[in-house]
């Protein structure tokens, strides 16, 4: 007989489990408590997969063998506990994925912030240098969907605590771990520590011929670190000193050791500008080189590099006022690492939805740098008391239009309008990429 394997959530990380595992040979079964979109009705279709939207038949889920859940779905949920109390096991896309890859290898990236910038970065240094590989993950491209459809020697996979939560045996060859700061709190009980686990869960698999690089300026990576059995290559990172292996930089310079490898490359040649960016380059070149890629193509993909949309975009000039898009910036950290990289005065436009922000980090650069703040968000009293005394010059704003106008208004020719929110976006906008198109939109019209 079949394994009955049930898919829960259909969107791209089940959806794509639900087509590899139809070509395994499962009997599947997807299942979503909400509207599934059209695009991934007629993928399923395709494949004659039986689903269902609107509902969860626990009947039906709970005869299962094994269960997929997408990583959107939390482990509170009812439904999940029930899957628990019948000792079904519950597997992530990423893990069931990783069944089916044979000799392929992984480099995976996690982190709170700097995910997708690493991740890209990385895949852009394979692809310079002629790898066949792919790019998977939380960027937007299923990992199992790839391996179903056009498995390839080497992917580069970008994955968040909650694609983790649910491994088993899932080993990357290189794991990246960018950094750790409180995300996500919510769904881990408010303990940082269950958090912490679960980012180092990219390593937990590994074994001595693999690679984990992480950044060694990072307290609570470098808190939690030693409380973890790993056993692969330690490849830290750093800004503060030299290594004999790893990455670091001193003098604008970075060097990179590893093995017999060495190189240097001065910062100004990165594509990618500001501090935290030199941390993602720094950590990319390092897991480009575990995988054997010489160093003439790292340098020439660092340079060539092209910037992501909404993450220090740079969007546009109007009247000698620079305008940047950071809309992707939605917590205080991501924030910190944008007023940092900035060497004109700032008019910043700060606000959202708060998830617990504490913005007394952010009070030091906002004193040196910050010339007004543009509020724009539904409630923005944390901002107000947060930065009264600090900032003179401070408005609410309740839309992409209010915001820019405003902040146009306060600035003056040299200076730079940040869009870096530290907040999520969902109080006026559908999501970040909607605050940053219409911040976008509503500069054009200036
Ligand atoms: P993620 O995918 O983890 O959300 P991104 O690469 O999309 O991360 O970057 C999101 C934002 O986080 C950027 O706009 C930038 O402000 C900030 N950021 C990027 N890299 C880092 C880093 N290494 N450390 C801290 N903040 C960073």
């Amino acid at each position: 007989m079949k394994t009955k394997i049930v898919i829960l959530g259909a969107a791209e990380s089940g959806v794509g489990a639900a087509l590899l595992a139809q070509q395994q040979g499962y009997d599947v079964f997807v299942s979503d408590a909400g509207k599934i979109a059209a695009g991934y009705k007629a993928e399923l279709a395709a494949q004659q997969i039986a689903f269902e939207e609107g509902h969860h038949s626990e009947e039906k889920i709970l005869s299962a063998d094994e269960v997929i859940k997408s990583p959107g779905i939390p482990e509170k949920s009812t439904l999940i506990q029930q899957i628990r109390a019948k000792n079904i096991p519950v597997i992530s896309e990423i893990e069931f994925a990783f069944r089916f890859i044979g000799n392929s290898k992984i480099i995976a990236i996690t982190g709170s912030n700097g995910k997708t910038t690493t991740t890209a970065l990385t895949y852009h240094i394979c692809k310079h240098a002629d790898k066949d590989c792919a790019m998977v993950g939380n960027i937007g491209y299923s990992f199992a969907k790839q391996v179903a459809e056009d498995p390839k020697p080497l992917y580069v996979a970008e994955l968040s605590s909650f694609q983790l939560d649910d491994i088993k045996t899932f080993r990357p060859d290189v794991a990246v771990l960018t950094n750790i700061t409180e995300d996500h709190l919510d769904r881990y009980d408010y303990k940082i520590e269950n958090y912490v686990h679960s980012k180092f869960r990219i390593a937990e698999n590994q074994l001595p011929g693999d690679v984990f690089i992480y950044c060694q300026d990072d307290e609570t990576t470098m808190k939690y670190i030693t409380n973890y059995p790993i056993q692969s290559q330690a490849a830290p990172i750093t800004m503060n000193k030299q290594l004999p292996q790893g990455a670091y930089l001193t003098n604008a310079k970075m060097h990179l050791k590893w093995k017999n490898e060495e190189m240097q490359m001065n910062v100004e040649d990165f594509a990618l500008k500001g501090k935290h960016n030199q941390y993602n380059s720094m950590a990319a070149s390092l897991a480009a080189t575990a995988v054997d890629i010489r160093k003439d193509k790292i340098r020439e993909a660092l340079q060539t590099f092209e910037s992501l949309e909404h993450r220090m975009e740079p969007a546009g000039t109007v009247r000698g006022v620079e305008f940047v898009n950071d809309s992707k910036a939605t917590n205080v950290n991501s924030t910190w690492f944008a007023l940092e990289s900035m060497t004109k005065p700032v008019i910043l436009i700060l606000g959202g939805v708060d998830k617990g922000n504490d913005y007394s980090l952010l009070q030091e650069l906002v004193k040196e740098k910050v010339k007004a703040i543009v509020c724009m968000g539904t409630d923005n009293r944390k901002i107000h008391e947060a930065f009264g005394d600090t900032v003179s010059l401070m408005v609410n704003t309740e839309n992409a239009k209010e915001a820019v106008q405003a902040a146009f208004h306060f600035a003056n020719k040299g200076d730079v309008v940040l869009l870096s929110p530290a907040c999520a976006s969902f109080d006026l906008f559908k999501n970040y990429e909607d605050r940053g198109n219409q911040f976008k939109q509503e500069i054009k019209d200036l």
